[in-house]
């Protein structure tokens, strides 16, 4: 027999952009139902994306620090790796995450149904899992995120993954190719890396993280291509299972013809999940990309269902989703809200940490603007010598007629904290002056950001 609930809203997806829109719906005083097919919530970025990645990424620093610290005459032995150890330790972090977003669902009253929803009228969802069940709703919330690319020349082989299989940790390959020199890409590389893996990054752009300017990401290259290989303007063309390994062909001036791997990630980047649940049944708006479109408010082309996080357009990242959610329930509450952020800022978590916000220099000559630009090496920053991490640089670019910050990008150690002042700037509509007018702390690494801005203002002529 087929149960039925009522509701005002109801999510579908439990990820960031899902719980934190149910939360803020309930806080607002509607009932609300959180649709979500997996045992926890959380979503991609809290059980395989954001928090396992980034747990794995201070172990690989704590191992990478320890070698670095010879060179201020403490050594340590070599690192004793138990990864069954390390694995539990990212399971029990997830565990805690999960089990607080439960909680917190719960503390709402917010109606929690675990199985896989799809759309079966303007304003029926139903749920398949044991039973079936359907939630009536005034309102939707469709949060249902996204999932890897596959190449379709991959064969199908455990040696072959995902990030999904990268972050499960089940072994240490000695030799490790990444296809995709993006975020995702390069965070593993630094694990494994770190784990004792032998890397090869393949990238068909000329850079790593295409999305960043190319100086910015110059420090990461310095302190990665001793101990990686980088392949830049190269594309796999070929991949065979063997049995021993995979071997695998390339197209490239700099690349080899063929190599041999123990496994192979493939990081080419993420698709969203619309596929499915229903939406072209109850006439929701997609576009060719598989986004849904939305307008400012989150609504999607039937006015009582909204969409948020990864399906819709703008950086697939979970402070984005976050917002999103947010607005989707303000407006369904009444409230007057709309997402229009000055700018989203992007991290790659890597060592050294590469940042970005706003406007890169590429986007700012495509768009003919006219702009100055503020570059400091962290060479000349007090707080980079003492703590080892002079191989870093913090760029911003202002409107030259205003003043007004127009973005910034900053690689090196705390990266992705340091971009918030930026953002802040940005969101603010703050100038040059503004920031060289604000007093920083010394020795920080915060400085250079100001250093930047005096440079362009005119309060500081030379860096070195
Ligand atoms: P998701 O988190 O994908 O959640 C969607 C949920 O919907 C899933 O739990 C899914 O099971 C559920 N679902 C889908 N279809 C249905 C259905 N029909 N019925 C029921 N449930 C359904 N972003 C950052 O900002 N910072 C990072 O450091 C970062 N690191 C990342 C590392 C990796 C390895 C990966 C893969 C991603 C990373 N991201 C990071 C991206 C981030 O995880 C996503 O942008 C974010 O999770 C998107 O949130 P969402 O709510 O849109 O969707």
């Amino acid at each position: 027999m087929t149960e039925s609930i009522n509701v005002d809203v109801v999510v579908l997806g439990g990820g960031p952009g899902g719980y934190t829109a149910a939360f803020r719906a309930a806080d607002l005083g509607l009932s609300v139902c959180l649709v979500e097919k997996r045992d926890t919530l959380g979503g991609v970025c809290v059980n395989v994306g954001c928090i396992p990645s980034k747990t794995l990424l201070h172990a690989a620093s704590l191992i990478e620090h320890a070698k670095h610290g010879a060179s201020m005459g403490i050594s340590f032995t070599e690192p004793n790796i138990d990864i069954d150890a390390l694995r539990t330790h990212k399971e029990g972090t997830i565990s805690e995450l999960t089990k607080g977003i439960a909680n917190l669902s719960k503390a709402r009253k917010v109606v929690r149904l675990q199985g896989e929803g799809q759309f079966i009228g303007e304003r029926t969802l139903s749920v398949s899992a044991d039973t079936e069940q359907h939630v009536n709703f005034k309102h939707a919330i469709i949060a249902t995120g996204s999932h890897s690319v596959k190449l379709p020349i991959a064969p199908d082989d455990s040696r072959v993954w995902d990030s999904t299989d990268a972050l499960s940790l089940h072994t240490i390959p000695e030799k490790l190719l990444i296809i995709g020199g993006g975020i995702i890409g390069l965070e593993m590389a630094q694990v494994y890396s770190a784990l004792g893996s032998e890397i090869t990054i393949v990238e068909a752009q000329d850079q790593i993280i295409p999305a960043a300017d190319k100086d910015i990401v110059q420090p990461l290259v310095k302190a990665t291509k001793k101990t990686y290989q980088l392949l830049t303007k190269t594309k796999v063309i070929g991949m065979e299972a063997q049995d021993a390994d995979i071997a695998v062909s390339f197209e490239g001036k700099k690349a080899p013809e063929s190599a041999i791997f123990d496994a192979v990630l493939v990081a080419v980047g993420r698709r969203p999940n619309t596929a499915g649940i229903g939406l072209e049944s109850i006439g929701v708006a997609i576009s060719e990309q598989g986004l849904v479109e939305v307008n400012d408010r989150m609504q999607t082309s039937v006015p009582h269902i909204f969409a948020i996080g990864d399906i819709v357009k703008g950086p697939m990242l979970a402070h984005k989703a976050t917002h999103e959610g947010k607005v989707a329930s303000e407006v369904i509450a009444g409230l007057d809200a709309t997402f229009h952020p000055a700018a989203i800022p992007s991290v790659a978590y890597t060592s050294p940490e590469v940042a970005w916000v706003g406007l890169t220099e590429k986007e700012a000559k495509q768009q003919g603007i006219d702009y100055s630009t503020g570059k400091v090496p962290w060479l000349v920053s007090g707080r980079a010598q003492s703590v080892g991490a002079t191989n870093g640089v913090t760029k911003a670019l202002f409107d030259k007629e205003s003043g007004a910050l127009l973005g910034a990008g900053i690689c090196g150690e705390n990266a992705g904290e340091l971009i918030h002042e930026a953002a802040a700037v940005l969101e603010l509509g703050g100038t040059a002056k503004d920031i060289a007018h604000t007093v920083h702390a010394h020795p920080t690494l915060a400085e250079t950001f100001a250093f930047a801005a005096e440079l362009v203002e005119g309060s500081m002529t030379d860096m070195l």
